[in-house]
């Protein structure tokens, strides 16, 4: 409840910044670390080099590499019950490749992230409301790549050539929607996980370095919600958007060519476009440019209006890496 009170105070858009920790390559060959969390409690966090103090930013929570995956579903956990009353929300994690937006999301078995975590509490109200309510759930999995998109719940068994081109469409109701996307439903967490896995499967195949491809695509999960008021009838769809981004590093023109040029544009572009559009949610634009890319473009019902956002920073602490670091912190700022 409070929360939510927050939430409405400080608009719809929140940014929660995660610094990874050094890995052991790091540590071994003696990385500085070019961030400082002592005041990560007040969401702050300040840049370093040289030894000096650059920068200080703030957000709206910073988790310092210490932080575990339950620390920070702690400060999203609110979100799930958002969605089963009746909100759309999105869940981003936007970086560069390495700062552990997928660790962040998907997470592992031993420490499960944000969207297992997300599921698990959203299917533990429905039953702690299963007097009051009744909702159905159900998931679907996509992949934008090269401005293209394509329903991993379909194509696993199909090479990617011959898996159908997905357009979106606006229905009826005026809701945007992927024509011919599978909607698969579940009834428990691991339902939904089954089938979530199943996608992040079918991913990768076909791709002859699943890493890279990962790292060159956005990884979108969507939980569909259907609730129903027992009391009086009224019923509420709301969408669940979860949101793995490809990674957010620079690539020097002069150094790509060809497929991996286009890949490099495509990326740029859609990750240019999203922070335009939630830029221009932010500062109440009159015009919001939904349609300068599929991710903008596929998130437009649940971006904007009453709809809420959270956006994890991933960042590395690697002194070396702080030109990136920079980029992300300040692509952040700009949206907050
Ligand atoms: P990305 O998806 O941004 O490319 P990953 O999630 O794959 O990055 O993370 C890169 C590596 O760092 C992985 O081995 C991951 O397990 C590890 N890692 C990332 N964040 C953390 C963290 N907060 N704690 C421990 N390990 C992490
Ligand atoms: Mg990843």
């Amino acid at each position: 409840e409070l929360y939510n009170k927050v939430l409405e105070l400080k608009g719809n858009i929140r940014v929660f910044c995660r610094c990874r920790p050094l890995n052991s390559e790091e540590v071994a060959a003696g990385a500085s670390m070019a961030i400082d969390f002592e005041s990560a409690r007040e969401g702050e966090l300040t840049v370093f080099s040289n030894g000096i103090p650059r920068r200080t930013f703030k957000f709206d929570s910073v988790f310092s590499p210490q932080a575990n995956q339950a620390d920070v579903f702690e400060d999203t956990a609110a979100f799930a019950t958002s969605v089963l009353d009746g909100y759309n929300v999105c869940i981003f994690a936007y970086g560069q490749t390495g700062t552990g937006k997928t660790f962040t999301m998907e997470g592992t078995k031993e420490a499960r992230g944000v969207n297992y975590r997300t599921l698990e509490e959203l299917f533990h109200i429905i039953k702690e409301r299963e007097k009051l309510f009744r909702y159905e759930v159900s998931v679907s999995v996509l992949e934008v790549y090269n401005e293209q998109i394509r329903d991993l719940l379909v194509s696993s068994s199909q090479p990617t050539a011959t898996s159908k081109r997905l357009e979106i469409r606006q229905a009826v109701e005026g809701q945007h929607c992927v024509q011919g996307l599978v909607e698969a439903r579940v009834n428990n967490v691991h339902e939904a996980w089954d089938v979530l896995q199943t996608g992040s499967t079918a991913r990768t195949v076909g791709s002859t370095n699943a890493n890279d491809h990962s790292s060159r695509s956005h990884c979108l999960h969507c939980v569909m919600v259907k609730g129903e008021n027992l009391l009086n009838n009224e019923c509420t769809r709301s969408r669940l958007w979860l949101v793995d981004l490809a990674g957010s590093e620079r690539v020097a023109k002069t150094e790509v060519q060809g497929e991996r040029l286009k890949e490099t544009q495509s990326i740029n572009r859609s990750l240019a476009a999203l922070g335009d559009v939630i830029f221009s949610l932010a500062n109440k634009s009159a015009h919001t440019p939904f349609r300068n890319s599929k991710l903008t473009h596929l998130l437009q019902d649940s971006l904007g209006g009453d709809s809420k956002t959270l956006m994890f920073v991933q960042i590395s602490p690697n002194e070396s890496d702080l030109s990136e670091t920079l980029c992300s912190l300040n692509f952040a700022s700009r949206v907050r």
